[in-house]
């Protein structure tokens, strides 16, 4: 199970900057997760401030 960015993300950053596997990349509109990196740790989740990452 990987997490997701919703659409409330407003591209700060932050998640990406706490990725220990850089699964996040900045993509069209909002940053984007790839679930084959992803191992779930939460820290995206955690460092948002509107929330955004969540696990599917
Ligand atoms: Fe990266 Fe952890 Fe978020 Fe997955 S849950 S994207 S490994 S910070
Ligand atoms: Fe988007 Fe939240 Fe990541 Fe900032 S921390 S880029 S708002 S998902």
């Amino acid at each position: 199970m990987a997490y997701k960015i919703s659409d409330a993300c407003v591209s700060c950053g932050a998640c990406a900057a706490n990725c220990p596997v850089e699964a996040i990349t900045e993509g069209d509109g909002q940053y984007v997760i790839d679930p084959e990196k992803c191992i779930s740790c939460g820290a995206c989740a955690e460092n948002c401030p509107v929330g955004a990452p969540a696990e599917e």
